[in-house]
């Protein structure tokens, strides 16, 4: 890595990138490599692939007690077990969810008939507003799905209350919050029940796969049965089911990474620490922050910039992929400005003013445990370099 001090070192004008191999944010974890070796030679002696198998079993049964919730169902991924969720609970009609998200909370609604509402969030949380999800409500309003966005919990207690005012369904998306708490209690347990993915880029990943997680058991026992066709025993179906059930050798990963997860956490932690002491003195640039006084993953690291410093986010962003440093803009512009929604919903945008802001400032930064020594201080160096010598790089662009 060699030093970034002057403008003219940076890429942009022709010198080679600051890091050598491309720094990727949601790099996935692999945790200890032989052990999941082993496993699979267990899993090749049992001939068991998939169908409940003992890998499952072990995972669900350490997650739900990681978690201190009654039942953890997995499922073949995220997105799978949004919609055996989303059917467990009933929902029809309308159902009130983010725009700033993740597609996959939308279209788990969408799939199976029901109209996803964008509601606004709050610019300070990026989390839903209370505010404006009751002013979304309407007759054929069934439920709500909260997000948890990067980790950071979602206003749960006022969303039950207009649940329970209501009489409406409150349910999660904690894809991104595993590991992360509420008022100190554990994400999992929450609303009816809470929504995790461990796909490849997520805090711990299982290849693919995700699961619910509720401490009712009739919801558990109805998604048990949809997960696998409707199968009761061996050849007797008493359900609409279809087939979202997670594999051995998933599994296997799964229990591997689960191992190290903490490992994982305590390196995002490290990471966050020194870009957040780097970015807090970087005029026009804002690191979100993590409650100190929850339990976070650090998953992701999240940075505003500010309108004010007078060049574009996607203007950094290029900056910063000529570096080798392939940081993300996140949910970028929003699912009601997605298809199907844009078409179905042409005026979503006029209510969410928030959700606009908010996805136009946003860059994601490279963390994870294989994130070089020192990286996140360049990085931040990077950025401080590109912003305070921004006329020169303005220069320099419009002559591109
Ligand atoms: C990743 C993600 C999902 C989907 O999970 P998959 O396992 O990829 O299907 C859903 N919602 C959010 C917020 C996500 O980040």
């Amino acid at each position: 890595m060699k030093s970034i001090g002057r403008l003219h070192d940076l890429a942009l004008y022709g010198a080679p990138p600051a890091f050598s191999e491309p720094l990727h944010v949601g790099y996935p974890s692999i945790g200890n490599k032989d052990d999941f070796l082993r496993r699979i030679d267990d899993m090749f002696e049992r001939r068991f692939f998939t169908n409940d198998g003992p890998f499952v079993r072990e995972l669900e049964q350490r997650i739900a007690e990681r978690l201190g919730v009654k039942h953890c169902v997995a499922v073949a991924n995220g997105t799978l077990a949004l919609e055996i969720a989303i059917r467990a609970l009933g929902l029809q009609g309308e159902v009130i969810v983010p725009s700033y998200t993740f597609i996959a909370t939308a279209h788990a609604l969408w799939w199976q008939g029901i109209t996803p509402v964008f509601a606004d969030i709050n610019p300070a949380t990026h989390n839903l507003d209370p505010a404006a999800v009751r002013r979304m409500i309407t007759p054929r309003t069934t439920g709500i799905i909260g997000v948890h966005l990067w980790g950071r919990p979602a206003p749960v207690r006022e969303l039950q209350q207009i649940a329970d005012e209501h009489g409406l369904e409150l349910m999660f998306d904690a894809a991104h919050a595993f590991s992360c708490s509420y008022g100190n209690e554990l994400i999992g347990r929450f609303g009816r029940l809470e929504v995790f993915s461990f796909h490849a880029t997520k805090i711990f990943n299982s290849f693919e796969g995700g699961a619910v997680t509720t401490d009712d058991d009739e919801l558990a026992a109805a998604m048990r049965l949809m997960r696998n066709f409707g199968f009761s025993g061996y050849d007797n179906v008493i359900y609409p089911g279809t087939n979202g059930k997670l594999t051995e050798i998933c599994a296997a990963m799964g229990l591997t990474n689960l191992d190290a997860v903490d490992d994982i956490i305590a390196a995002n932690r490290s990471n966050y620490e020194e870009y957040r002491a780097a970015i807090d003195s970087i005029p026009g640039l804002s690191l979100v922050r993590f409650d100190p006084d929850e339990q976070n993953n650090y998953q992701y690291v999240v940075i505003e910039v500010s309108r004010k410093i007078g060049l574009s986010r996607d203007f950094i962003v290029n900056a910063l992929h000529r570096e080798n440093i392939l940081v993300r803009r996140y949910f970028w512009p929003g699912c009601h400005r997605m298809k199907p929604y844009r078409d179905l919903f042409p005026h979503a945008g006029l209510v969410l003013p928030n959700t606009k802001e908010v996805a136009e400032k946003v860059i994601v930064l490279p963390t994870g445990p294989s994130l070089p020594e020192g990286a996140a201080t360049a990085i931040s160096n990077i950025l401080r370099v590109l912003l305070s010598e921004k006329d020169a790089y303005e220069i320099g662009h419009s002559h591109e």
